[in-house]
């Protein structure tokens, strides 16, 4: 029972996407398992599990101690060109999948997310291993939020479509929303299980195919959702599943027969790929990069509320996620008092085995993320922010890096620039609502924002200023099925999730007919 009620506290802390807990068994029900068995680590085309065409694998790392869980097969453009055929097989006119009806769709989706929830504890515990975040976390988030997104989608399967249009003259119009077609999808490692739900939910629920083509610091549960996809009784084809590095991703982007990429990575990779995508066929193209969100709070909050609201901003999911709220600007009035409170916070938070219920911090995914962040932390200390908490790395095992904190931050420093992808907080000093908005907006960025007041009217204003895709008012890192996410500026294109995120899969076609003016 301690570990159960210790398990609970660590998920209410871990922020406000734990809202998105309850859609299946309770956490009192779960026991992780800390050494799951990898089931799948093949390439999955057709429905079936087959070798990479050169026999070549790759190892994946668990995160908290540097081993090596599995080999994986390394699929290459060969690879990638078999589950292109196969995505553009299972998309013909006249297909199984072309026929099926939508409502059918929709069940099959619903389907998957039963499956899914089934299989939570294990699927959760595999998450854990392979990208290290907290159990608690991998649980109560990314396997819920998944859940929650398949059923979201399976739900708009037949209920999104055209429009009649009136036309002069004896002509009908209609609109068609008929799936874009083969669609290649790029995931991340910071949510590898959450990101295939995100990408794969609105591609089938629109009628699309796949060809997913996971990180490879991270495969194995989006292999094991292929899984679970030829389980519900997706036809083949339909999804298809290559891990690789190196070169997939750009043979994906390369192949004349993709329709459309998907994209959830780094700027620098996501403009490649916008200019490759043009290069042969002109693929549709949705991209979701990188962030450097501010996070405002205003004088009149209460500081004990916003100062754990700003660290579980930042510090959630080890800082690797793309819409962290890395700049934090701070009143001027309250600010020694929240530099303060944020110290003591980060020094709290719990830094260890993300298998432990007690954990709110794994390892960072990899060393290299591990030692760019560092050398990060290390130049910003350089320029003269002032390093006020953590700083190094976390123990001797593992990619861990301490929850770090930097005070008096100023907008030229490297830390408030770059997207450093870690645990590492900016507290900036703000001194008038004019001058924060244009601060805020000083990046390339656009993605997310947060606004931490009691005051309506300075919220209002402030919402209307700044530049990104969300802007969360009193709370941070509310992400739901329902509500559209993206980024303005060099943080994409495209949003997803919500309705919104169908038009992504969708295109649209007019039909104009000929109307009978009189029987004849
Ligand atoms: P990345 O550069 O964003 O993306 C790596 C992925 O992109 C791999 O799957 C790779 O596939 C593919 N790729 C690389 N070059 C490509 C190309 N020319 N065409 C098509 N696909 C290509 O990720 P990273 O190197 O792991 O992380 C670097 C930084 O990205 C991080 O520090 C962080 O700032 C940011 N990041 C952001 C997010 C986010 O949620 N927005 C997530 C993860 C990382 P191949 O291996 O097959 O080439
Ligand atoms: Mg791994």
């Amino acid at each position: 029972m301690r570990i159960l009620q210790a398990a609970k506290n660590a998920v209410q802390k871990v922020g406000r996407l734990q809202q998105n807990a309850g859609c299946f068994s309770s956490l009192a029900s779960v026991k992780p398992e800390p050494q799951p068995n990898v089931l799948y680590s093949g390439i999955f085309i057709n429905n079936e599990w087959v070798k990479s065409s050169t026999g070549a694998t790759f190892p994946t790392i668990n995160p908290a101690n540097g081993k090596v869980i599995t080999e994986v097969q390394r699929g290459t453009k060969a690879d990638i060109d078999k589950a292109v055929v196969a995505a553009n097989e299972a998309f013909r006119l006249g297909s199984p999948w072309r026929t099926l009806d939508a409502s059918e769709r929709g069940r099959l989706l619903y389907k998957l997310a039963d499956l899914l929830e089934r299989d939570a504890v294990y699927v959760a515990s595999l998450e854990t291993l392979d990208n290290g975040k907290p159990f608690t976390a991998s649980y109560s988030v990314d396997v819920a939020m998944a859940i929650k997104t398949l059923r979201y989608m399976a739900g708009w399967a037949d209920k999104d479509h055209g429009k009649t249009i009136p036309l002069d003259g004896p002509y009908m119009a209609y609109t068609r929303h008929e799936p874009v077609g083969v669609c290649g999808q790029i995931t991340p490692w910071n949510f590898p299980l959450l990101m295939t739900a995100w990408k794969i939910a609105p591609a089938l629920a629109m009628g699309n195919t796949v060809v997913l083509k996971p990180a490879e610091q991270t495969p194995l549960t989006s292999l094991y959702i292929a899984e679970l996809c030829k389980e519900a009784g997706i036809p083949p084809g339909v999804v298809n599943v290559v891990p690789g590095y190196g070169d997939a991703g750009a043979a994906l982007v390369e192949n004349l027969d993709v329709d459309k990429i998907a994209f959830t990575g780094s700027t620098e990779v996501g403009k490649l790929i916008q200019r490759n995508s043009g290069a042969g066929n002109l693929k549709r193209v949705t991209l979701e990069l990188g962030g450097k969100s501010p996070n405002i709070i205003l004088a009149d909050v209460d500081i004990e509320k916003a100062v754990e609201a700003a660290h579980s901003a930042v510090y959630f999911n080890q800082g690797q996620v793309c819409c962290a709220g890395s700049r934090t600007f701070v009143e001027e009035s309250i600010y020694d008092e929240f530099v303060e409170r944020s110290i003591e916070r980060a020094k709290n938070r719990k830094v260890g085995d993300p298998f432990h219920p007690e954990t709110e911090h794994g390892p960072q995914i990899d060393e290299e993320q591990q030692q760019k962040i560092l050398s990060l932390i290390e130049e910003g200390a350089k320029q003269g922010a002032k390093l006020v908490y953590g700083g190094k790395r976390h123990g001797d095992e593992g990619f861990y890096v301490q929850p770090t904190v930097f005070a008096d931050v100023e907008d030229h420093h490297i830390v408030a620039r770059e997207e450093i992808f870690g645990p590492v907080q900016q507290l900036m000093k703000f001194r008038n609502l004019d001058e924060i908005i244009v601060r805020a907006n000083k990046t390339n960025y656009g993605l997310a924002s947060a606004i931490f007041s009691k005051d309506i009217d300075k919220i209002n204003y402030l919402t209307q200023g700044i530049k990104a895709g969300t802007v969360w008012v009193n709370c941070y890192n509310v992400l739901q099925a329902q509500t559209p996410f993206g980024g303005y500026k060099d943080s994409g294109h495209g949003r997803e999730l919500g309705q919104y995120g169908l038009r992504q899969y969708t295109e649209v076609k007019t039909v104009i007919t000929s109307l009978l003016q009189k029987n004849s």
